[in-house]
């Protein structure tokens, strides 16, 4: 029998697991500094909290959802995405009732989507997201927006653009929408039937269709921009002017339209420029969300987020040919040569990991040069040699790989010098 990772997944190996650690570490420190904290959720929910929410309409309910019945006969579906679930926790624990607003959550883990497996394209795929609770200043959303953005640059990526779009209150979306079923109902027999069924649902929901993005009328559709009133017209003015003043450069794009239902004003994503970056060029999508706890039973608790994908910021740093500057090395690698010198060096290799050296010694009987090599592999900064004259007289050569200078120590001097 051949086992084989599940289509559309993989396995993150240990020659790559440093670098998740990596975007993880930067990402938890940038959120730690900006006064986020984790919130942790269950992998799957009911299945209608994400009906509700992401949309009866959107492609994730329609088609991407692992949805499977318990053994208790309730519909349950993996988590698709983490907006939802936190919204749901944050309502559930009434933590719009916490002393300090806006709750500023953050979360990472797996999400799943049953979608084609492509590049940059999983169906089990890591998100980090923030959300932000509780809050309708606009100066939040740019909070979060830079949030991001930091993520990004502290990662070393550099060739990153900011779209921006707002979509407007509930009284602009409707006016839009009016628009949109007028323009398109005339030759709605021309679009695929997801169409036809959004135009009345949701007719937004054309305009982000994959299979007739190229319909001619598509371009000339009614621009939300033009739709949006006056109170939405200001709001997205001073997300703009807070966003300038963080120095925070964005593309505007009035056809920036987010996948998911549950968004209002600020929608923004985060692509990469990168030439060497293949067709899927978004890193991170995030916008506000105003109504989202009252669809779900809370009280009014306007928020905003953004969730991007680890897997889609290493394929940009791949892209940009870029790495992290400290790679996984060992302070000490032990040589060791003979039975006797083998037990001083585990004995001594105790010490240092006690001491908090990351350290390392051959458990494969090799010779010396074999050893050697490991220890240059390991890119170990150090290397303790003890033969059986070391043994003898209770010393070990220390060998430092940056200058190759070589000298005798006495085994309790031996982490003082390496501390050094
Ligand atoms: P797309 O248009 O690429 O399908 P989306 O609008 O479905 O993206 P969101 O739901 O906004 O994506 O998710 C936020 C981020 O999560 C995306 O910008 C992307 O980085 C990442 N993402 C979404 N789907 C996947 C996936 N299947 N595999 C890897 N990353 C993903
Ligand atoms: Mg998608």
């Amino acid at each position: 029998m051949n086992f084989k990772v599940p289509r559309g997944t993989q396995d993150i190996l240990p020659d790559v697991s440093w670098k998740w650690q990596r975007v993880e570490k930067i990402a938890r420190s940038i959120c730690d500094v900006y006064n986020y904290k984790e919130i942790r959720t269950p992998i799957f929910e009911q299945t209608e909290l994400f009906q509700r929410t992401v949309g009866d309409t959107t492609d994730i309910v329609q088609k991407e959802m692992y949805t499977f019945t318990d053994r208790g006969d309730r519909s349950m579906t993996l988590r698709p995405e983490g907006t939802a679930p936190v919204v749901r926790s944050f309502v559930e624990h009434k933590m719009f009732g916490y002393a300090d607003q806006p709750v500023k959550l953050y979360y990472t883990g797996p999400m799943f989507r049953y979608e084609r497996q492509q590049a940059g394209r999983y169906r089990q795929f890591v998100q980090f997201g923030v959300e932000a609770i509780g809050s309708d200043d606009p100066a939040i959303d740019a909070e979060v927006i830079e949030l991001a953005m930091n993520i990004y640059k502290k990662t070393g990526l550099s060739d990153i653009k900011l779209v921006l779009n707002s979509l407007g209150d509930k009284e602009s979306r409707d006016a839009h929408r009016e628009a949109l079923i007028a323009h398109f109902s005339p030759n709605i027999g021309e679009f695929c039937s997801d169409c036809q069924n959004r135009l009345e649902k949701n007719p937004l929901r054309i305009l982000d269709c994959k299979v007739d993005r190229e319909h001619p009328l598509m371009k000339t559709a009614p621009s939300l921009a033009d739709y949006l009133n006056e109170e939405s017209s200001a709001y997205f003015e001073k997300v703009k002017n807070y966003l300038d003043i963080a120095g925070i450069e964005y593309e505007y794009d009035p056809n920036l339209v987010r996948g998911l239902d549950y968004y209002n004003h600020t929608a923004f994503e985060i692509m990469s420029t990168s030439k060497g970056f293949g067709a899927i060029t978004t890193l991170c999508g995030g916008g506000r969300y105003n109504g989202l706890a009252e669809e779900i039973g809370g009280p009014p608790a306007p928020g905003i987020g953004f969730a991007l994908s680890i897997e889609r910021l290493l394929l940009a740093l791949e892209a940009e040919e870029k790495s992290f500057t400290d790679e996984p090395s060992l302070d000490v690698y032990i040589v060791t040569l003979g039975d006797a010198a083998r037990e001083k060096g585990f004995e001594i290799l105790g010490k240092l990991r006690e001491n908090g050296l990351r350290s390392e010694m051959d458990y494969m009987d090799r010779k010396m040069k074999a050893q050697m090599k490991s220890a240059d592999r390991l890119k170990a900064h150090h290397v303790i040699v003890i033969g059986e004259d070391e043994v003898n007289e209770n010393v070990v050569q220390l060998k430092s790989m940056a200058d190759g200078e070589q000298k005798k120590v006495t085994v309790d001097e031996l982490i003082g010098e390496l501390e050094k």
